[in-house]
């Protein structure tokens, strides 16, 4: 059975219906399901949330159904263009296999899983296994890397010496290892051919600094230890360091930032930075937070940075803010007693709000919007507001000219306040550690 097939969950018999999906599909989303035909059949499957997206934006039209792949597949079955359009797409493809980069073992184009085709696009050259591994190539991805893979295969069996402890090695046993800064352990993890692989799990691939220095698997995997043992200064000095190269407030996604690099000496000095960084997990233990930890490295001089996006500034819980006022609303959420996080995704988006309120009887977002005179902005704020309205989550606006501090006061009274019986630890109100002991009435 293919994925990309109209027979696919045997839609094309037309047994999926859903009335509320039904109700809200219109001949402006036929109308974009027809241009995603042209554009990607048959590989409808691996584009449908990229298409709810653009219904969306676009149309302002939030697609939801039990099964929203099946619900949208459906809609193509019965739409005859499409459906011809996507039958024609599939046969034309049948049979067509390629060779993997990786593994040298041949796939069936249409055997490839949807969240490959979404990473890398039908021009996917590496089978759905050595995806698990290496899926950060795609966004990438170069002639030049692709000579190097190319390189290192054929050299894999050949004695290299680590750079960094001298001990000798070959690339055969580690060629598919991964490790993360999110790893409990030491286990070196060789996910080859694993069969529950979902796109974009692993962490660090092993292979990757290999195509331009020579590191062990023992002098790879000190990069990823649970527990550093640097003093305060020396983790600090890593942090720094690490921003400095990145040229950006780091975020807590350490496993990204090393496909930043693409030459031996960057490499070389990012891997000695990341012997000394600890995880996102040992700096919130160590400064109380990870931005605090950011702060007292001293990324952000004065405790605050003009950024290409705005000003950064921390607020006095160590949550980090993008101006002056959300800064005041941040400190002033934290001397009231209420728990909050900042950042914290919109359901079924990447949109965020700028917190999100507990100890509430409902979900609360709060945005702080400053910018409504930009077209952009504008259209984002609405689209918030549209899928907070969707979702159930009471959203407050706040607007330049709101009085916010009223507008907080009141909800903290209509919505059953803050609650009394759980006492406030300074933990608790942390961005990054939202307290686990959340009430619910
Ligand atoms: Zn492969
Ligand atoms: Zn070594």
């Amino acid at each position: 059975m293919s994925y990309y097939a109209p027979t696919f969950g045997n839609i094309e018999a037309g047994w999926y219906s859903d009335e509320k999906f039904d109700a809200t599909w219109t001949q402006d989303c036929d109308a974009l399901l027809a241009e995603y035909t042209d554009r990607y059949a048959p590989f409808l499957l691996a584009y449908i949330s990229r298409f709810q997206k653009e219904v969306l934006a676009r149309f302002k039209i939030k697609l939801t159904a039990q099964n929203i792949d099946y619900a949208i597949l459906s809609k193509a079955a019965k739409n005859p263009y499409i459906r011809a359009k996507w039958k024609e797409a599939h046969q034309e493809l049948e049979g067509c296999v390629r060779e993997c980069l990786f593994c040298a073992g041949s796939f069936g184009l249409l055997d490839t899983h949807p969240n490959v085709i979404k990473n890398c696009g039908t021009d996917v050259r590496w089978c759905r296994g050595c995806n698990y591994n290496f899926w950060r190539y795609a966004s990438i991805w170069s002639d030049d890397l692709g000579t190097k893979v190319q390189n290192a295969k054929q050299t894999a069996h050949e004695r290299r010496k680590c750079n960094w402890c001298s001990k000798g090695f070959n690339l055969l046993k580690h060629f598919y290892s991964s490790r993360s800064f999110a790893d409990q352990g030491m286990v070196l993890t060789t996910l080859i051919g694993h069969e529950n692989f979902a796109a974009g799990h692993s962490g660090v691939d092993f292979l990757y600094p290999n195509l331009f220095v020579d590191i062990c698997p023992e002098c790879f995997a000190k990069c990823f230890h649970p527990v550093k043992t640097w003093d305060h200064a020396e983790i600090l000095s890593a942090i720094r360091r690490l921003g400095e190269m990145i040229g950006k407030i780091p975020t807590q996604d350490f496993d990204s930032y090393i496909y930043l690099f693409s030459t031996s000496s960057s490499i070389s000095e990012f891997i000695s930075v990341m012997h000394v960084l600890p995880n996102p997990e040992e700096i919130k233990a160590r400064f109380g937070s990870f931005f605090g930890g950011i702060a007292k490295s001293g990324l952000l001089p004065d405790g605050a940075k003009r950024m290409k996006i705005g000003t950064m500034v921390l607020a006095e819980d160590g949550d980090l803010c993008f101006s002056l006022p959300e800064r005041d609303i941040d400190n002033w959420l934290f001397s009231h007693g209420i728990k909050h996080q900042k950042e914290v995704k919109y359901p079924g988006s990447d949109l965020r709000c700028d917190w999100e309120l507990f100890g509430f009887s409902q979900r609360i977002f709060v945005e702080y919007f400053g910018l409504m005179n930009r077209a952009s902005y504008a259209d984002k704020a609405r689209m918030k507001i549209e899928i907070a309205q969707g979702a159930g989550i009471h959203l407050i606006e706040i607007f330049p000219d709101t009085d916010w501090k009223r507008l907080l006061e009141q909800t903290k009274t209509e919505q059953g306040g803050a609650p009394k019986t759980h006492p406030l630890h300074a933990s608790c109100l942390v961005a990054d550690a939202p307290c686990t002991s959340r009430a619910t009435g």
